[in-house]
């Protein structure tokens, strides 16, 4: 039988702990280890270091890093020991590189044994302490150590549990134990005239380590004090406020944050320089979505014969089809407009806003006019545009956009996409079904990169089957137009290679708008990825302004700017009283292409990236009753739990109607409920969502107690006997 590493290590554990308890008990160490039997062996332990003093001093650091190490009681009693035997000097001197030596080792043991088992279990929350530590560990940990009263054992052990780094664990732990150490050092000169340890820590000596210990966190808060009025300090405020929250940008992101402002009842503006309802409703899911549903039309059509409809034709009127998509937009848009903003008690502005100080906002007005608006809080709701890459030619070329791709009014033959993510993909394969020879561009070597190698090539087949060709590991160099016609000239293993094209949709991400409304003389900084740098709570460098969505990152998501324009309200209004940290925790999202692609949490190459240990549980949605009657039968739902344990950390969905079917898995992470729960669950017969219930039925079935089951067969075999 194999014994697995980390069942050796708990072993040995275990036997070191029974060995050392049996001797603790037998050796009688406690009662070695007491006040009392102390000051009687005082000057036999005086004796000892007069005659060999070398033997004594390494002996007594070698018993005092041991007992640290293995964190038994009655480290204060060495400690006076320390000082009974070695005086002031001598004794503080050991005792400090002792316990620090011993602590470390504590520190080591419980990383090696502890931690991985901890941070499984534990992993969120220890997510948040080691943050924490990240940034202020040195503080925490000085803290821990000035004050006497956490206890010396535990804080080696818990410290070991976390992230901090061994060499900042011991310095700082040195210096900070030193105060108390001299303390009980300086009692044991004075042993006789001791009762109990306690008395050593008279109430005024307490009180004034306790000071000395959480001096550091009041420096700290009074630096931060001190730097945010420093931040603030070339601005004049005024001296009061017409409004609580100042929105700029009336997307996803601020539409929600006015939306919860005006539920509160503050006084809030929404500045729109554009289009109420942002990219999403005009430019990005809202036409996406309704343009693959026109084209997922066609591929139904195509595939009558298949459901016994014979003759079933139809032609693509492309024109009618873009004006679908504006009836769609135009059916939306009350969702998201000015009258229904107003109604809820929102002032809108059309205009350009321009951050002018940290509490005002100069409004261009689209009608010539400008408006100054002073304000408590501002929530940059900005978004972000098409990101253009500087390809030679291609804007001589001209090409399309997410933003301008809604304006054609007929099909192109020849489509270039460039971008093989989520966007380019689902513009790729809607074009390709309406009828343009669609050539899609990626530079990675598979499309959908985020995604599971698995999940790419799925995606990819898929849209080769509705003629989109795939150039992955091309790269664009440059655009030619040679005799009228327009060439993408493309990179691939050296050689070039000419891609004619009549429209160019280029589709490579988006950049954060960070420019133009008065960032840079505020001095607001960015992150590498160019989005604004906001701390956890949304605030930027000045704490009175926030930042959501698209232009804050780190998503790119209508639900997720949603998501966070509710932190960044809160915090704006009520965050003198509570302050909320944004929980990115579960973030689900969707790609729109034929089949969906749906996913929550880790992917399976996320997981292996970060050494995050995990167990793959797969069912083929090609067994699935409703998805053969719908002729869908294609997909499958990969979940991903903690080996041996109940607990989802990851779940990808490819497959007819993937993005409604993972909300049940989101609600599942979300509330920490398990695969089990969902098998418990009774899911309506024939439905897709069934999908859901049978990968927990194969989690279930690879989990099933064999020995148990065994037993069983025992069992009816005797009852049939
Ligand atoms: C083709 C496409 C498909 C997409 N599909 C999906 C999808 O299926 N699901 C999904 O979740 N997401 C999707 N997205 C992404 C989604 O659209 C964005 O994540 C979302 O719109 C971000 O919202 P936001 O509020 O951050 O910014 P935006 O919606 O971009 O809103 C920002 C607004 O701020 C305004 N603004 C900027 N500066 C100023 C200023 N100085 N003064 C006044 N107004 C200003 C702009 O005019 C804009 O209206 C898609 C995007 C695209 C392009």
């Amino acid at each position: 039988m194999s014994v697995s590493p980390r069942t050796r290590r708990w072993g040995m554990a275990a036997f070191v702990l029974l060995v050392l308890a049996l001797a603790y008990q037998k050796l009688g160490l406690g009662h070695w280890l007491t006040l009392d039997q102390l000051k009687a062996s005082r000057d036999a332990l005086v004796g000892y270091y007069q005659s060999d003093p070398w033997l004594t001093v390494t002996a007594f650091f070698g018993v005092y890093v041991l007992a640290s190490a293995l964190s038994l009681p009655g480290a204060s009693i060495l400690t006076l020991a320390g000082g009974a035997m070695f005086g002031l000097g001598v004794g503080l001197l050991l005792v400090s590189f002792a316990s620090s030596v011993g602590a470390l080792a504590a520190f080591w043991v419980s990383r090696t044994l502890l931690r991985d088992v901890v941070q499984q279990r534990f992993g969120k929350l220890l997510n948040t302490i080691n943050a924490g530590l990240a940034k202020d560990g040195v503080l925490y940990l000085l803290t821990l150590r000035l004050v006497p009263v956490f206890p010396f054992w535990l804080v080696n052990l818990l410290l070991g549990l976390t992230q901090i780094g061994a060499r900042r664990f011991y310095f700082v732990s040195q210096i900070g134990m030193l105060p108390g150490t001299a303390v009980f050092v300086n009692a044991g000169t004075q042993l006789a005239a001791i009762e109990s340890t306690a008395d050593i820590l008279s109430p005024g000596l307490l009180g004034s380590l306790f000071l000395l210990g959480v001096f550091p966190m009041i420096a700290k808060f009074i630096v931060n004090a001190m730097q945010r009025r420093k931040v603030y300090a070339r601005w004049t405020k005024p001296n009061h406020f017409d409004r609580n929250l100042v929105v700029i940008g009336a997307g996803a992101g601020g539409l929600v944050s006015a939306y919860i402002g005006a539920a509160v009842k503050a006084k809030v503006t929404l500045v729109e320089g554009h289009k109420m309802g942002g990219d999403c409703l005009n430019y990005g899911c809202v036409p996406s979505k309704a343009l693959i549903r026109s084209a997922k039309a066609v591929k139904q059509l195509r595939k009558a014969d298949a459901f016994g409809l014979r003759g079933a034709q139809g032609t693509v009127d492309f024109a009618a089809v873009m004006q679908r998509v504006h009836d769609v937009i135009r059916d939306i848009e009350p969702h998201d407009s000015i009258e229904r903003y107003t109604e809820l008690g929102v002032e809108v502005l059309q205009g350009h806003a321009r951050i002018t100080s940290p509490w005002t906002v100069e409004v261009a007005l689209s009608d010539g006019r400008t408006q100054t608006l002073t304000t408590r809080n501002i929530v940059i709701a900005a978004g972000a545009s098409p990101f253009v890459p500087p390809i030679p030619g291609l804007k001589e070329a001209s090409f399309l956009t997410s933003d301008t791709v809604w304006n054609l009014t007929a099909l192109p033959k020849r489509l270039v996409v460039l971008g093989g993510g989520p966007i380019g993909s689902e513009l790729a394969q809607s074009f390709a079904r309406l009828g343009s020879e669609v050539t899609q561009v990626e530079m990675a070597p598979r499309i959908m990169v985020r995604e599971d190698p698995e999940v790419s090539e799925l995606v990819a087949e898929s849209l080769r089957a509705d003629g989109v060709r795939i150039l992955t590991g091309h790269q664009a160099v440059r655009v030619e137009v040679a005799d009228g016609e327009k060439r993408l000239i493309v990179q691939h293993a050296g050689a070039e290679l000419a891609v004619p094209f009549d429209e160019l949709l280029c589709a490579v991400g988006r950049s954060p708008r960070v420019t133009g409304y008065g960032l840079e003389e505020l001095g607001i900084a960015l992150t590498p990825r160019k989005t604004i740098e906001t701390n956890d709570y949304l605030q930027t460098l000045y704490p009175n302004i926030y930042a959501v969505g698209d232009v804050a990152g780190p998503f790119q998501f209508t639900h997720t700017a949603a998501h966070q324009a509710w932190y960044a309200a809160v915090n704006a209004l009520f965050g003198r009283f509570k302050r909320f940290k944004a929980d990115y925790s579960v973030i689900p999202w969707a790609t729109f292409t034929d089949p969906e692609v749906a996913r929550v949490g880790l992917s399976e190459t996320e997981a292996r990236e970060k050494g995050i240990p995990f167990e793959v549980t797969k069912y083929g949605i090609d067994d699935l009753d409703r998805a053969i009657a719908d002729g869908t039968a294609h997909g499958f739902v990969k979940v991903l739990t903690v080996p041996g344990k109940d607990k989802i950390v990851g779940v990808t969905i490819l497959g007819e109607h993937a993005g409604d079917l993972l909300a049940e898995y989101v609600l599942a992470m979300k509330h920490g409920l398990g695969l089990n729960k969902i098998l418990g669950t009774i899911h309506t017969y024939p439905t897709l969502s069934e999908a859901n219930k049978y990968a927990a039925g194969e989690w279930k079935r690879a989990h099933a107690p064999q020995r148990v089951l065994a037993w069983l067969e025992r069992f009816h075999a005797w009852e049939r006997a």
